[in-house]
Parts: structure tokens; C-alpha cells; sequence
């Protein structure tokens, strides 16, 4: 069989990526991005999988599985939530995770987390959370998490890998190189633990106005730019001792 498209390009363009092991030792933030039912459970809404997607569904056992295991152990959590005003559109998106809507909410086996001492909700009406993070009077929730927790490792995991999950890592780094963000030292992107949306070619041609966007190639793609502004990338993820 001939390689596929996605074969060839990860080899002209290969993301190293590690296995990474867990312990209390250094202090690590789990972040997870936009994993709420209007990009993750099917049928929620205009930017949900119109059928069970692998990757997506994957990505939401990895998160649930490391939100859990961060809880168990009080070490802390932050989630961004997709949530928008109704009258204030998202371009060049349809609309989605209107505030006060089911789409807005997290996918139903992660809900739990809102009642987690450990963890720190933030809905934001942007794609990357950073910029979401900021307050009116200048302060930014994200930032004050790190310093207030003493944070110096964030595995970064959620929903879209090429989009929300690749801003926030890139500002994070940008923040991190600039001593914003002190202790913080490593911003580490959980592969498994990220997902992107789906529209093939064959089916962006039949669309108006739609802009294909093939899920293993743009989560790869993802990844490689992470990558590429310094982000750490993990292949596994595992809790030792
Ligand atoms: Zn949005």
C-alpha cells in the first residue's frame, strides 16, 4: 500500500516525544483545554462530532483519567471552558458553547470537576485561554494559579490540538520566557491527551465557504508547531513514586 499523505509528512516532519513519569517531586499543573460537550460530545452543536470520533473520544478518557489521578493526589487542575456571549459571534466560526447552554458545559464524565477543591474552572470567549485568563482590572486567573500553586511543570491536554490547545501553549511559553511566569519551567503537551475536529477535503468541497481540516494531519501539524516554540511533547503519560 502506498503511504498515506499523513505518513509522509510525519517523517519530513517528526515530533520527538517522551514518556513522562509523575511524582510529587516537582509541582505539576494539569491544564485542560475546551473539553466541554460542544467540541467533544456528539450532535452537541455546530462544532461537535456529527459521529463518534476516535481521537476525540480517546482524548476525553485521557483527561478524565489524569483529572482524576490530579484530585486523588490534591494537585491542582485548571480547565478552560469554551463559553460565549449569544450576540457575540466567534469569526470565522459558527456559532457555539453559547454561555448558559449544555455545549458550554463539561463532557458529562468529567462534571465532577466542578465540585474538586483542586480544581480552577475559567470560561473564556476566545481561542487561546491566556488571553481569556485576563480580568478587567488587568489580572490573569491562569497566571495567579502557577504562582499561587508554585507550579513549575503544566501538561497541557484537551481540544483542538492545531487551535485553543497551540495558542495557550504558545502564549504560556511566550509568558514563561518573558519571567511571567515564575517558577514555571516546563509547558509539556500530552499527545493522547488532545484532540482535533475532523472535515476531510471530500467533504470541505461539498460545504460553502468550508476550509478542510483532516484531523491526524492537523493534530500532528499541532503538535510539530508546539513543538517547534519550545513546548515539551509526551507520548504517555504515567504516576510514580
Ligand atoms: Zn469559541
Amino acid at each position: 500500500m502506498a503511504p498515506s499523505t499523513v505518513d509522509l509528512l510525519k517523517e519530513e516532519l517528526p515530533v520527538v516525544q517522551e514518556s513522562l513519569v509523575l511524582s510529587g517531586d516537582v509541582k505539576t499543573g494539569l491544564v485542560l483545554v475546551d473539553v466541554v460537550n460542544g467540541f467533544c460530545t456528539v450532535g452537541a452543536g455546530n462544532l461537535a462530532p456529527r459521529q463518534p470520533d476516535k481521537q476525540i473520544s480517546g482524548m476525553v478518557d485521557e483527561s478524565v483519567r489524569l483529572a482524576r489521578e490530579f484530585c486523588d493526589k490534591n494537585w491542582p487542575v485548571f480547565a478552560f471552558l469554551d463559553s460565549h456571549h449569544p450576540d457575540i459571534p466567534e469569526h470565522p466560526y459558527p456559532p457555539h458553547c453559547i454561555a448558559g447552554t449544555d455545549e458550554a458545559k463539561l463532557v458529562p464524565a468529567l462534571q465532577w470537576l466542578e465540585n474538586e477543591a483542586s480544581a480552577t474552572l475559567r470560561c473564556k470567549d476566545c481561542i487561546d485561554g491566556f488571553v481569556g485568563s485576563i480580568e478587567k482590572d488587568g489580572s490573569n486567573v491562569f497566571l495567579d494559579w502557577v504562582k499561587n500553586n508554585q507550579i513549575k511543570k503544566i501538561l497541557v491536554g484537551g481540544i483542538c490540538t492545531d487551535i485553543c490547545v497551540l495558542d495557550f501553549v504558545c502564549s504560556a511559553l511566550s509568558a514563561r520566557n518573558r519571567g511571567f511566569l515564575a517558577p514555571l519551567e516546563d509547558v509539556i503537551i500530552y499527545s493522547q491527551g488532545c484532540a482535533t475536529f475532523d472535515l476531510p477535503i471530500h467533504i470541505a468541497r461539498t460545504l460553502k465557504d468550508a476550509v478542510a481540516h483532516p484531523q491526524e494531519l492537523m493534530h500532528h501539524i499541532g503538535l510539530y508547531i508546539a513543538k517547534g516554540r519550545g513546548a515539551k511533547v509526551a507520548s504517555e503519560v504515567t504516576f510514580g513514586e
